[in-house]
């Protein structure tokens, strides 16, 4: 039976957990950047199903090895050999440039992968007391949904009613009488957690560009100055690069916009082009070996499905240029954003964080001269196609009421009203956090597409 979005939308909300908030938009058929929905609808997608689709929906090559090894042999589990897994792990070696490779599923599995590897690692290599090794991240990070990992959030929203915790991680860290947070971006709270507990850390964990948070760029050096410190104080870098690697922020890895390699890398999401689920951990063979056979494993990580389909994605990335598609594409994203505020007065570029090309751009309505339904951007800011626009919510409602229109309660309009009206008008985003809404396309998006959607974000915003 051919059913429509409205019944589709009800049989979730009937029969499926309520774990999350969908736009209300079903996806039936995709390609590329466009998506249609069951009525035939077509939407430019600007969210990437997470930056797992970089290569783009349904990419051709991509499916082509997922449906020939789907033929041929999905499964063999790791009690036995298969013949696409040591070529999968040579493929992603060499391709990033670490000695092995711990083949999962899934991203949240990357990281609780990596929390084991740090431990046993400081266990065997560090020589810290069993029971006693830290592993420490920072506020606001996202790292995904299993205990081990909501452990260390600090987002209420993921973290209260599920605990108790796993200790001894997290971006928490006793100084004297108080116990302090590491900020992202504040090289000085990492400096004085290591200076005190230096000696039981086993790991540092960090996205290079906070994803789930807001797309928060750290000040340029800080990474570096991050690596330096982990060195110092023989503690492990773990670059959590599943949001921002694969092309997304205009490289391979967005730790090499500072010229850092981690000891530790975690990939997922786009490793497959959303074909298929694929995580892995990267580190050299001093690191990986920690673990013995028997310690720790998954019965599809390094399946065959997965692994042709991987070494496909990667070969997509690297033949089509996707990362320097990202980065020129980034660029037109923002500089046509910014160019929509027309009447916005005052625009501010500040000095790139990362990168010396990267321009970070802030717009602020300061004063509103043609009318009062004007562009309400706050902020413009990303790394390649890993982009947010800060919506000024505030601005928009006094806008309103100074018109005499309600905007107390439902009526009050706010980033998500924003991502519901380019939706009406063919455009997917989704707000990350509050005000924040990401933008980051397929990185095969037709620069016509991307600028029909800037155009779309304009109109939004006078409707907003
Ligand atoms: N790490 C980062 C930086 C992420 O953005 C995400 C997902 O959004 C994850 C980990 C978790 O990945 P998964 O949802 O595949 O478990």
């Amino acid at each position: 039976a051919h059913l429509s979005s409205t019944e589709l939308i009800h049989l979730e909300h009937e029969h499926a957990a309520h774990n999350y908030h969908p736009l209300p938009v079903v996806f039936d058929r995709a390609l590329g950047a466009k998506v249609w929905d069951p009525e035939g609808r077509e939407y430019i997608d600007m969210l990437s199903a997470y930056s797992a689709v970089n290569q783009g929906h349904c990419h051709p090559a991509i499916v082509a090895s997922l449906v020939a090894q789907a033929q041929k042999l999905t499964l063999s589990s790791r009690a036995f050999h298969n013949s696409v897994f040591g070529l999968f792990a040579k493929e992603v070696g060499r391709v990033f440039g670490w000695e092995m490779v711990l083949p999962m599923n899934t991203g949240a599995e990357a990281v609780e992968s990596a929390l084991k590897l740090a431990r046993k690692w400081a266990y065997l290599k560090k020589g810290v007391q069993e029971g006693e090794a830290i592993v420490l991240s920072v506020e606001g990070n996202f790292h995904g949904r299993t205990l081990g990992v909501v452990s260390m959030s600090t987002d209420p929203s993921a973290r209260a009613g599920f605990g108790p915790y796993l200790p001894n991680v997290g971006p928490t860290f006793v100084d004297g009488a108080k116990t302090r947070v590491i900020r992202f971006g504040e090289i000085s709270d990492l400096e004085r957690a290591l200076e005190l507990h230096g000696p039981r850390v086993a790991a540092f964990l960090v996205e290079p560009i906070q994803g789930e948070a807001g797309i928060i760029v750290p000040p340029q050096g800080y990474l570096r100055a991050v690596h330096a410190l982990c060195k110092k104080h023989n503690v492990l870098l773990i670059c959590d690069e599943i949001q921002t690697g694969l092309g997304r922020t205009g490289k391979m890895l967005a730790c090499e916009h500072e010229g850092v390699r981690p000891d530790v890398v975690l990939l997922g999401k786009a490793l497959s082009g959303g074909v298929y689920p694929v995580s892995a951990v990267l580190a050299d063979r001093e690191v990986m070996l920690c673990i013995q056979p028997g310690e720790h494993g998954s019965t599809y990580g390094g399946n065959p499905l997965a692994c042709a389909v991987s070494i496909t994605a990667l070969r997509v990335l690297i033949d089509e240029d996707l990362s320097g598609r990202a980065a020129r594409l980034g660029e037109l994203f923002r500089s046509s954003v910014i160019a929509l505020k027309v009447s916005v007065s005052t625009l501010d570029l500040s000095p790139s964080p990362l990168h010396p090309s990267i321009l970070i751009l802030h717009t602020r309505c300061t004063s509103l001269t043609n009318s009062l339904q004007s562009p309400l951007i706050q902020t413009v800011r990303g790394v390649g196609l890993l982009n947010a626009v800060v919506i000024d919510e505030e601005r928009c409602n006094a806008n309103r009421r100074a018109r005499g229109e309600n905007v107390e309660g439902d009526a009050r309009r706010t980033a998500w009203q924003f991502c519901l009206l380019l939706k009406e008008r063919g455009v997917l985003a989704k707000t990350t956090h509050g005000n924040v809404v990401r933008f980051a396309p397929p990185l095969v998006i037709e620069e016509e597409d991307l600028l029909k959607a800037v155009k779309i974000i304009g109109e939004c915003l006078v409707d907003l």
